[in-house]
């Protein structure tokens, strides 16, 4: 059994950022990882983040920008934290080596963003989240830590209401292993993989979460998924919303440029869900294309002229022509919204903290929450830094003064006893399957627009799949590298916040931010200004609310 006094599971710009700030603290630290740290989806990440600079912005309007982005869900309190944080966090960011674009003048060069009051987004061409992770990776290596790398968290050892430690598989060792740790900071990233057409690497598929929820943490508006309007069409690849920020525009296939019906003032640059929505409604009403690959829109960048388009959006150019065989420079990119964020997660305060003593999250797959029921791009490369420091902060400062953790060996074998039988048994369900099977069903019954109707039909098939993992069967029996089995693993875990999502979904008789139901097509107020919690029980999620924060900003209609 290894032993550390912080293990930060997770290695994206939210783990690597806890971790330092950890050791900075002084304490023993590892790092637990399924992949290179590099290969984290942060790396992944093209348009930029955000944070008010210069004198013409101020960290007000980026505060109500995101308060009106989140529909008004957002705890105002974190919000106002959040954006004061986030010039510093950018410049930090640039001393540990991220090499930022810049204008003519020598000063960083912003972009337009969905949403946005200001151009305030941040960038290294349309690759800044590997600028960013890179820098913090070399930043990171000049410090004293322990790196567990191709090892999958399993399970949190939990106890009297307080963390003891982990246990995970060890991809090349090919066995279980336990972990003891005082503090245990969650970064394990985003989940979208629970939908099939999603721009999300095939890593995201929220382990940290689930294994938070089945420890007994509250899990925190997991309705609110984001769908991005502009993935290319056949593989989902993003687009990047800094195409629009450059100028490229959306066109329907009568040739409108038809987002000023729904957005008359900001047009291609309302917020994502507007945008979303818009788009799904035009080839809904017969006014998209259609092809092989299904029906779309149309993002045209030509009018740009090919200098800025090779400059500002090289890695798009490149995207289109490996993946759609058309050059964006010359041709328009077909696109259809597909899944992008996750708003809810593991409920975290401001530093971090969740339910459970000891354990912290970050990142993507916790839920402070900033972003409420729709994230504003750029923001959330902003969250993994800022709150990825205060998590580490705090799991420091919980792991001076904890009692030394328990694990017990009974532990280890009530994990490994079950995931054993899922390779001694003859035959069974097939976990690539299963989980293209939940991935349909949540494209078809939980998607853009909800209802009742399919969110019930949709709850139902989640539960009869969930119903059949419990007997999956992992054909390989490789010690090193058994894939299969971490396949299997990960969808045992999509289940779980599938149905949360699904649960969640349907108790909310409102629209709200990316939740739109069309049979309840207002915002509620009165019934739903709050949060869901939802908390696992043999028997599914069982929600309650908590209120949200509020501080200056009144709730308004939204309008872009
Ligand atoms: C294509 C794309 C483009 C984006 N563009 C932008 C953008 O321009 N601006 C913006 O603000 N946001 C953007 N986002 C969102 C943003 O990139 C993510 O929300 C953010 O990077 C997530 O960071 P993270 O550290 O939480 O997770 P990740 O970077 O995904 O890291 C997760 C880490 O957890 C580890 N892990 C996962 N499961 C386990 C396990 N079981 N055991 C051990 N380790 C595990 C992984 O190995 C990985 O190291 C984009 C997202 C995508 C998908």
């Amino acid at each position: 059994m290894q032993r550390h006094e912080v293990v930060v599971v997770g290695a994206g710009l939210a783990g690597q950022r806890a971790a330092l700030a950890a050791i900075q603290a002084g304490r023993d630290v590892a790092v637990v990882s399924k992949l290179h740290p590099l290969r984290s989806h942060s790396g992944a990440a093209q348009g930029g983040i955000n944070a008010a600079l210069g004198k013409e912005d101020s960290v007000d309007t980026h505060i109500y920008d995101t308060v009106k982005g989140s529909d008004y869900l957002g705890d105002q309190d974190a919000i106002e934290f959040f954006c004061r944080e986030a010039g510093p966090t950018v410049v930090e960011m640039e001393h540990f080596g991220t090499i930022f674009s810049r204008g003519d003048d020598g000063s960083l060069a912003r972009r337009a963003f969905g949403g946005a009051g200001f151009p305030r987004t941040i960038y290294a061409a349309d690759r800044t989240g590997l600028a960013l992770l890179q820098g913090l990776w070399e930043r990171l290596g000049t410090e004293r830590f322990t790196l567990y790398e191709e090892w999958d968290l399993t399970d949190l050892v939990v106890r009297d209401g307080r963390v003891h430690g982990i246990i995970a598989f060890d991809r090349k060792g090919g066995d279980f292993e336990e972990i003891a740790a005082k503090s245990v900071v969650l970064a394990t990233g985003p989940f979208g993989r629970v939908y099939g057409r999603t721009t999300n690497a095939h890593s995201c598929t929220g382990d940290g979460v689930a294994v938070a929820y089945a420890a007994g943490a509250y899990l925190k508006d997991m309705e609110f998924v984001q769908f991005h309007p502009t993935a290319l069409l056949e593989s989902g690849i993003l687009i990047t919303e800094g195409a629009r920020g450059e100028g490229g525009i959306l066109k329907n296939a009568a040739g409108e440029r038809f987002m000023s019906r729904y957005a008359p003032h900001v047009l291609d640059l309302a917020s994502r869900d507007v945008v979303s929505r818009a788009i799904v409604t035009e080839v809904a009403e017969g006014r998209g294309f259609d092809g092989p690959f299904g029906k779309y829109v149309h993002l045209e960048l030509m009018h740009l002229g090919k200098e800025k388009v090779m400059s500002r959006l090289q890695e798009i150019v490149d995207y289109c022509r490996n993946f759609a065989g058309i050059d964006p420079v010359t041709e328009p990119i077909p696109v259809y919204p597909g899944q992008h964020y996750m708003m809810g997660g593991i409920g975290t305060d401001i530093r971090g903290a969740t339910n459970i003593r000891g354990l912290f999250a970050a990142g993507e797959g916790a839920c402070v929450s900033i972003h409420g029921a729709n994230r504003l791009g750029g923001n959330s490369l902003l969250e993994t830094l800022v709150f990825g420091k205060e998590a580490g902060i705090a799991a420091a400062a919980h792991a001076e003064t904890a009692p030394k953790p328990e694990m017990h060996s009974a532990d280890l074998d009530a994990v490994v006893a079950p995931l054993r039988a899922w390779s001694n048994r003859k035959d069974g369900e097939d976990p690539t399957a299963l989980r293209e099977e939940m991935q349909t069903t949540m494209d078809r019954y939980v998607g853009i627009y909800r209802n009742e109707a399919d969110l019930l039909e949709g709850l139902k098939r989640i539960r009869a799949i969930k119903a059949r993992f419990p007997n999956v069967h992992v054909v390989d029996q490789s010690h090193v590298y058994n894939l299969n089995l971490t396949d299997a693993l990960e969808v045992g875990h999509m289940l779980e916040l599938a149905e949360t999502i699904v649960v969640g979904a349907y108790a909310r008789t409102e629209s709200r931010g990316a939740h739109a139901r069309t049979d309840y097509p207002k915002r509620d107020d009165a019934r739903w200004m709050r949060h869901t919690l939802a908390q696992k029980t043999p028997q599914g999620p069982s929600l309650s609310y908590s209120p949200v924060t509020y501080t200056r900003w009144e709730p308004k209609e939204r309008v872009y």
